[in-house]
């Protein structure tokens, strides 16, 4: 993948921060590594004396990010956070509040422990499709080993404290000079050094890796097939009258999505889950399937049921979303997603659109595997998410 990073751009960013916005800048603007407020960064500073990790708030993108929209937190309060045996997400929020150097920041990201575990000063995290494409397969944990042999691989854990804990215990008495990396399966991947440039240049270079692997492993052949007609007025009325509002329809028919709407047995090729967990919040595990010849409104009464289903075998004490599918996949026709209004809808078609470039990759390498059911109703049902799409 392309470097961005250039001399001329980077010589009007000069102080810490500066530095740590051009190249979170820079990784933002690579869709291939993250998607609308995906992936963080951080960088660890003085400030009055005193340690700070400056890391991304909540709420901003990585690809317009400035100075004002990193969270400054003392380092040693975070460090001490990493120690206690538990803690609740919404807990080490709070705690995390009041570590804050300047309260009209925004809410450090959930991952501002781990950014502060790792003993460098320019701490890069993307979701890059490539790496999680390898690692989201039966062989995942192979491939990924044997293409990332010096970096630290962590199981997939659930995100915030479980995730920092679960670092700060395997690297105890680790040496991280020899460390060229982390790769969190399922999820994405961390690189980092003592200068800014050096820790996007490994990022960017660890991805490519792992894209000249799958152009040589697992390329996909799209050809050139019919598309059907289809009554997408019917489908939006339906699906509205289960949201309960009007519906903005992107519809997405490229050869690419046409390909993936087109294969056989559909349904269970593209129920396959997620590309990193985070996007369940805007896509749901599951797609609505209508294969050839399916009504319509009966396709949406067993997507609900089924998806009742699920809610009612993982719940503790949460409450059920809104059972009604985010976006859909139509035989022959391509895929629709549906927002409240043309932003939204066209984000969870970017989502889906990397990801069903991964399903098909994947299929080259064995089969597409990511997170257990289970994991990912812990994330969609996560109190912080929760919080965060009140907020919105
Ligand atoms: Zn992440």
């Amino acid at each position: 993948m392309k470097n961005l990073w250039t001399q001329e751009e980077a010589k009007n960013y000069k102080s810490d921060l500066e530095q740590r916005v051009y190249t979170s800048n820079l990784l933002g603007r690579s869709d291939e590594l993250v998607l609308h407020g995906g992936g963080n960064t951080s960088v660890k500073t003085v400030i009055k004396g005193e340690d700070i990790l400056l890391v991304k708030g909540s709420g901003w993108d990585l690809v317009s990010i400035k100075e004002e929209g990193f969270a400054p937190v003392k380092l040693d309060v975070l460090l001490e956070m990493a120690k206690m045996e538990t803690l609740s997400d919404k807990d080490m929020v709070s705690q995390q509040k009041v570590a804050m150097i300047n309260k009209e920041a925004p809410n450090p990201s959930v991952e501002a422990i781990l950014h502060a575990l790792i003993p460098f000063k320019f701490v890069d995290h993307t979701h890059a499709d490539a790496v999680v494409t390898i690692s989201n397969t039966t062989n995942g944990i192979k491939l990924i080993k044997e293409l990332y042999p010096n970096f630290l691989i962590i199981p997939y854990v659930m995100p915030g404290f479980i995730l920092a804990k679960q670092i700060f215990d395997d690297t105890r008495g680790y040496d991280w000079d020899k460390c060229e990396g982390i790769i969190l399966h399922n999820h994405g991947i961390f690189t980092f050094d003592e200068n800014s440039k050096e820790a996007y240049d490994k990022m960017i270079n660890a991805v490519s890796l792992a894209e000249d692997f799958l152009e040589k492993n697992a390329s996909i052949k799209i050809e050139e097939l019919k598309k059907y007609s289809f009554d997408f007025e019917l489908l939006q009325k339906e699906v509205e009258k289960e949201k309960g509002f009007e519906l903005s329809l992107h519809i997405n028919q490229s050869p690419i999505a046409l390909h993936y709407a087109s294969q056989d047995n559909l349904r269970q090729k593209v129920t396959q889950g997620l590309l990193t967990p985070e996007h369940i919040i805007r896509t749901k595990r599951n797609p609505l399937v209508l294969e050839k010849g399916e009504k319509i409104e009966e396709a949406i009464r067993n997507y609900i049921s089924e998806y009742k289903k699920y809610f009612e075998s993982y719940k503790k004490d949460e409450i059920c979303l809104n059972p009604a599918p985010n976006y859909a996949v139509i035989q022959n026709v391509g895929l629709v997603s549906f927002g409240k209004n043309e932003k939204e809808a066209s984000i969870i078609n970017d989502i889906v659109s990397h990801t069903l470039e991964a399903v098909l990759k994947a299929e080259n390498l064995g089969a597409y595997q990511a997170i257990s059911l289970q994991d990912c109703f812990e994330m969609e049902y996560w109190e912080l998410e929760q919080i965060k799409l009140k907020k919105k």
